[in-house]
């Protein structure tokens, strides 16, 4: 708690450790590890909230792979998205038979993921899988199947490990819920 000592402060409460986070993380990359075992696959990292957990993940992962990332605008409010997804960059190589992992910070509507899981679909990899560290089950809007999950998390919005509210507390080594107060201040 030392070192971000003034971000913590905004905080209503510590929901994940990152002792908690970095156990959960080994035991997805060693899942992943024997799923894809043989294969290649390419891990698609979502600028920028997932690069904290897929910097972590990716070094768990004791297999050939390729790194890529994409970064993805949703219309919306800050603290909810519309579904209406706009590719801000796109992937650098091409997929064309390639076993694909999203790798996402957290799924709540779905709708961002499964507008971005039909654009790769389109793209002919030999598979496309979702791979999350946090998932909001009970927020669901369109059904959406998610292969790798490290935490299912309550109805709450939370910064941290490389989820942001207004760019901020992206850099917190653990998952928080930010304090209502933070959004009502900076309206
Ligand atoms: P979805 O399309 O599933 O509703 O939204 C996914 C995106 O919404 C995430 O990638 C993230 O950017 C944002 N989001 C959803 N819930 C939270 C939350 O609790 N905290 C933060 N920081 N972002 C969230």
């Amino acid at each position: 708690m030392d070192t971000n000592a003034r971000l913590y402060q905004d905080l209503d409460r510590i929901l994940l450790t990152r002792d908690q986070i970095q156990e959960a993380v080994k035991k997805l990359g060693e899942k992943i590890t024997r799923d894809y075992e043989g294969k290649k696959p390419v891990l698609i990292g979502i600028l920028r909230g997932a690069v904290v957990f897929f910097a972590d993940l990716v070094r768990e992962i004791d297999l050939p792979l390729e790194m890529e990332f994409m970064a993805i605008s949703s219309y919306g409010s800050s603290t909810k998205s519309s579904g209406v997804v706009r590719i801000v960059k796109d992937l650098d190589r091409d997929i064309t038979g390639k076993d694909v992992l999203v790798v996402e910070d957290i799924v709540d509507s779905g709708l961002t993921l499964s507008h971005l899981k039909q654009v790769l679909e389109t793209r002919n990899a030999a598979s496309v899988s979702i791979v999350t560290l946090l998932d909001k089950p009970a927020r669901r809007k369109v059904p959406l199947e998610v292969q790798y999950s490290c935490f299912s998390i309550p109805d709450a919005f939370v910064v941290g490990y490389g989820l942001d509210y207004d760019e901020k507390y992206r850099n917190l080594p653990d998952i928080g819920v930010l304090h209502p107060r933070i959004y009502t201040d900076e309206d």
